[in-house]
């Protein structure tokens, strides 16, 4: 059994002992209000703080006095095929670690919570994307099939559900497995990423506002790249949400 495999188990065993544990910190007693049910009020501020400025189109983190009325240094200059980044927060310490546990099997349940204090959190900015249909970025079958589930779809579900709008997770297919986390450059990951995404048939995102949801942006070519292929199919306006700004 891998070092891994026996946290996760050793895990288990403790939310068995103690059934309200924090779901990120393991901490004996999170809150029991409905959305907050399963964090810790220390986890619940840290997710939710976000005391940096950020750029208004995509999202990253900026320095106080930026000038940020035509993108911020990482975006300048780059025309992206979705409109705004709508964020959490930076992908850093309890967020990050919260992201990090979604990526096992049993942490379908975090990601379902992580939706619903998006919404809580940062519901005016979702809001103001004004979207009526949500999409979350799809996981090649593969991963997903390893995974168990997909995190970005179990956020966009509850996403959906806090905005009333719809969701729909078949919308956009991935049809190329690739790993972006290994390319050296954003101009590499850009070029990785292309072709990785088509709009599934009878995806119906003609004249349709979409928020496409996913855990976590870094550079942004991903989520650039799954933008595209929905406007392709006709949508109107794309914009975009992430638990995690890297
Ligand atoms: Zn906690
Ligand atoms: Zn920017």
């Amino acid at each position: 059994m891998s070092l891994r495999r026996l946290a996760e188990v050793a895990r288990g065993a403790l939310h068995l002992l103690y059934p309200n544990a924090c779901l990120i910190c393991d901490a004996p007693e999170a809150g029991r209000e409905p959305y907050r049910h399963g964090l810790c009020s220390d986890c619940l501020t840290a997710v939710t703080a976000d005391p940096h400025a950020q750029c208004p189109k995509c999202a990253a983190t900026v320095g106080p006095h930026a000038e940020t009325a035509d993108g911020c240094p990482s975006c300048r200059g780059r025309g992206f095929a979705f409109a705004r980044a709508v964020r959490l927060g930076p992908y850093d310490g309890r967020l990050k670690d919260a992201v990090l546990r979604m990526k096992h099997a049993a942490g379908e349940g975090l990601a379902e919570l992580m939706g619903r204090v998006f919404v809580e959190a940062r519901g005016s900015a979702l809001k103001a994307a004004a979207a009526d249909l949500v999409v979350p970025v799809p996981l090649h079958w593969r991963r997903r099939w390893a995974r168990g589930y997909n995190q970005a779809e179990a956020v966009a579900r509850e996403v959906a559900i806090g905005l009333g709008i719809e969701c729909r997770p078949g919308g956009l297919r991935r049809v190329k497995a690739v790993t972006q986390a290994s390319q050296p450059s954003a101009a590499a990951r850009r070029e990785n990423i292309r072709g990785a995404f088509r709009a599934a048939r009878g995806a119906r995102f003609a004249g349709r506002a979409v928020l496409l949801v996913d855990d976590v942006m870094t550079t942004g070519a991903t989520l650039d790249e799954a933008a595209r292929v929905v406007r392709q199919a006709g949508s109107g306006s794309v914009n975009v949400a992430v638990l995690a700004r890297a």
